[in-house]
């Protein structure tokens, strides 16, 4: 057993271009990179088991993204099969639906010419493309450090492997590698971890708009044929939340009868008793739905943030020696429900701006062709039509701010807006009122058989982790958890983490605080809801967390 204080130094190795994060964004960025500069050596670090582990997406997926990556795809075998064939778009009432005309949504909405997809599977396909260009993919390794030289980032070096929860060197303690190299690419998707140390560091999201965000459950079901219908799309709003709490559901039926079924909810909600899972739940067993699932089965269950922020909260993209892509810098369309394929743009988008500097014999710069060139680009024209839509439905609630928020997307369709470009106002650790001033929400108990609970949810995401070693959700200052999320706002984390992680346990009249880290399923909403901002979400051991088959 080793002391912290025998600790040796960590082995280098040097590359071209380092990319943290095996998603959308960071693959198309290593694919395009080798199309570009064949001779340039790209590593791609991932922290999940294996590449599409951690992704967790719908997903439709508009495909301009895939067309300007690897245009052979259509003639492949590429897991992109169901053509949408269907697209429906309800407000929700307790028991009744409205179906709004398709004529009605801004033609930005449709679906038409889109796929529902498994993202990981999306990611595994272009993982086995950026191979056979020559890039190194290592999943199972968590980029957890940020390296710095002469106040320019110079690589990230891989978490430590075998330290003890107590923080003692395990037989197996394993030094983490030095990966360096002339440009570093962030791609770590929504509230990426060191991506939130570079904002800081270098003062990224100056003069920018808060980042708002929103958590996305989703199962996975198998149904019987007689409920399937391959190609349909189905999105909702309303019930089951009120008018000023934002978000809504998706359905969509793909493969071989597969249905993916989730639920949004934006996380500037202000009652701190409101679970995003129960309300999943309770969404299932509306009658416009439920039906759909008789007979079938739950196959996989799991959670993730996204971006909400949009034009106004993305960004300084470039920083010395790096950039960020995909959600890692909010480039998520809310109201189309989609981010992947402006993932997909955004990396190759930087890719063209590394692959010029290199072939120039830069390295280690700020690359400013990347971040003056989005806005202009089919990313900043996806992002600015949308700008209100989110604001205004912040600010007017559902019914009105949807609305308004449709009519300005309409608008903007038509080349202009009577609204200019709205503000978010504060970030979502700041909107939760006190406990004092909501009023509880009873939820109904699981049957077991369309509604469930949290662990038995947990465990159809395979999650996994090492379970001697630090916790990795860090809480700042324990007695302010007591003194606040605790006594002000009742404990609102055991009701937000998706994955039961978080308990207040009552121990003779003393609450407790109970950390369940291994069912975390890497969603990273206790880093953005707190309202202390005083947890934080840092790497595991590479490799852990959950193990999506096909999410
Ligand atoms: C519920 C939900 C539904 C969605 N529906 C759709 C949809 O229908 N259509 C659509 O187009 N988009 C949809 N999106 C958005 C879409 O999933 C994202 O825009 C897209 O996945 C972003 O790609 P990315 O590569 O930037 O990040 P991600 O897909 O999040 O990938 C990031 C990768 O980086 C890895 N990583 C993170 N940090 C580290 C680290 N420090 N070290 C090593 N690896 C790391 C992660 O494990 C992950 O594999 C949805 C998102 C959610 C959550
Ligand atoms: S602990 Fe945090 S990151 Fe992990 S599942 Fe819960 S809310 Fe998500």
């Amino acid at each position: 057993m080793n002391n912290a204080a025998d600790i040796p130094a960590r082995e280098a190795m040097e590359f071209d271009v380092v990319i943290v994060g095996a998603g959308p964004a960071g693959l198309a960025a290593a694919i395009r990179l080798k199309q570009l500069a064949p001779d340039k050596s790209v590593v791609v670090v991932e922290k999940g088991s294996e590449v599409g582990a951690h992704i967790l997406s719908g997903a439709v997926i508009d495909p301009v993204g895939l067309d300007g990556l690897v245009p052979e795809w259509r003639g492949e075998n590429a897991p992109v099969r169901t053509a949408v064939s269907a697209d429906r778009f309800y407000v929700l009432g307790s028991s009744g639906a409205l179906r709004l005309p398709n004529a009605m949504l801004p033609p930005l909405m449709s679906n038409h010419g889109n796929f529902i997809v498994s993202l990981g599977d999306v990611c595994r396909y272009l993982a086995q493309k950026a191979e056979a260009h020559g890039v190194e993919i290592y999943p199972g390794f968590a980029a957890a450090e940020a390296l710095f030289e002469n106040g320019t980032l110079a690589g990230v070096a891989t978490g430590d492997l075998g330290i003890g929860k107590d923080g003692h060197h395990k037989a197996s303690f394993t030094r983490g590698m030095e990966l360096r190299a002339k440009y570093t690419l962030l791609a770590e998707g929504a509230r990426g971890s060191l991506s939130k140390v570079l904002i800081e560091r270098f003062g990224l999201a100056q003069d920018r708009q808060p980042q708002k965000f929103g958590i996305g459950l989703k199962e996975l079901w198998q149904v019987t044929p007689e409920n399937f219908r391959s190609g349909l799309v189905q999105h909702t709003m309303g019930w089951p939340l009120g008018n000023r709490t934002g978000g809504g559901s998706f359905l969509y039926h793909f493969g071989d009868n597969l249905v993916v079924v989730g639920f949004v909810v934006h996380l500037n909600y202000q009652n701190p008793f409101l679970s995003p899972f129960e309300e999943f739940q309770r969404f299932k067993t509306h009658p416009l739905v439920r039906d759909t699932f008789s007979g079938g089965k739950r196959i996989c269950y799991g959670a993730r943030a996204l971006t909400e922020g949009g034009w106004q909260s993305v960004p300084k993209l470039a920083f010395p020696g790096g950039v960020l892509i995909g959600c890692a810098a909010g480039f998520m369309n809310v109201p189309r429900i989609k981010g992947s394929h402006n993932a997909m743009l955004s990396g190759m988008l930087a890719a063209e701006h590394v692959a010029a500097a290199l072939a120039a014999g830069r390295a280690n710069d700020e690359l400013t062709g990347y971040e003056q060139a989005w806005r202009g680009s089919p990313i900043g024209r996806d992002l600015w039509r949308v700008r209100n839509a989110k604001p205004l439905w912040s600010k007017l609630g559902t019914v009105a701010g949807v609305a308004l928020g449709g009519f300005d997307m309409w608008t903007n369709t038509l080349g202009f807006s009577l609204l200019g470009t709205l503000a978010h106002g504060k970030p979502d650790s700041a909107t939760l009122k006190p406990a004092a001033q909501c009023r509880p929400i009873v939820y109904q108990k699981p049957d077991g058989k369309l509604t469930f609970d949290r662990l038995s949810s947990v465990y159809l995401s395979n999650t996994n982790h090492e379970e001697d070693q630090p916790v990795h959700l860090i809480v700042r200052d324990p007695s302010l958890q007591k003194s606040s999320e605790h006594d002000v706002y009742a404990g609102p984390s055991a009701r937000y983490c998706p994955a039961g992680v978080y308990e207040w346990v009552e121990e003779g009249g003393n609450p407790r605080y109970v950390i369940n880290a291994q069912n975390c399923v890497h969603c990273k909403t206790c880093d953005i809801k707190d309202p202390n901002r005083n947890i934080t979400w840092v790497p595991p051991e590479g490799g852990g967390g959950p193990n999506y088959p096909n999410m």
